[in-house]
């Protein structure tokens, strides 16, 4: 697999401070099961601070913290009611701690597009879900008032003149609109971590709003 759109570095330090909430955790760790990378990155950026600890503090450290650290890329943030989720079982490239998340059954939101949520800590500003497109499908221009954060596990889209595949990582930010393409190649199914609502321009928003609900 080669991965070829990343997180930001500041992203990847919030995630080994531990300062991302529960649904931003689970978009970057997503990707982090993907990508070596940044999973090298995070781990830099985790020597790092253990450094700074060790300069201010020499006696602060237990002798098993950085092994505890390293430790929390296996084990992410539990959820807060874990509970079998076997329809999950069927989802590809999705990590493990993923699949032990509650979630409900695909519906439908729009021509070609299902969606599935995923329960999350109730603290988590974040809604976390999985999208699903058919082969070929086009979304118009849309933007959003918060962040959205796409990981993909199958399948591929484009926008703004960049191709999306297995394990590659998007950030959608509010000034961002964008058109999307599904690759032609079969079904993408992306993890997405969201704030905020979907904005769809014009005629076709006004008709399609009331029924689209991340
Ligand atoms: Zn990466």
């Amino acid at each position: 697999m080669t991965v070829s759109h990343h997180p930001s570095p500041d992203l990847l330090t919030a995630f080994a401070a531990g300062t991302l909430d529960h649904g931003q955790h689970i978009a970057a760790a997503t990707h982090l099961a993907h990508c070596a990378a940044c999973r090298a990155r995070v781990r830099a950026v985790e020597h790092l601070g253990g450094a700074m600890l060790d300069t201010a503090e020499p006696d602060a450290l237990a002798p098993d913290a950085f092994a505890r650290v390293r430790a929390r890329l296996d084990q992410p943030v539990p959820a807060a009611a874990p509970q079998p989720a076997p329809g999950l079982s069927d989802v590809p490239g999705l990590p493990d701690f993923v699949r032990r998340l509650p979630a409900g059954g695909w519906s439908w939101v729009a021509p070609g597009l299902h969606m599935r949520r995923l329960g999350l800590d109730p603290s988590s500003a974040t809604r976390v879900f999985l999208l699903r497109s058919r082969a070929g499908a086009k979304f118009i221009s849309h933007s959003h008032t918060g962040f959205e954060m796409t990981c993909v596990l199958a399948g591929s889209f484009s926008h703004g003149g960049e191709r999306y595949a297995a394990g590659d990582f998007d950030l959608g930010t509010p000034d961002i609109s964008h058109d999307i393409e599904i690759g032609s190649e079969g079904p993408c199914i992306s993890l997405v971590a969201m704030q905020g609502a979907l904005e769809l321009p014009g005629l076709l928003g006004r008709l399609f709003q009331p029924f689209i609900r991340f």
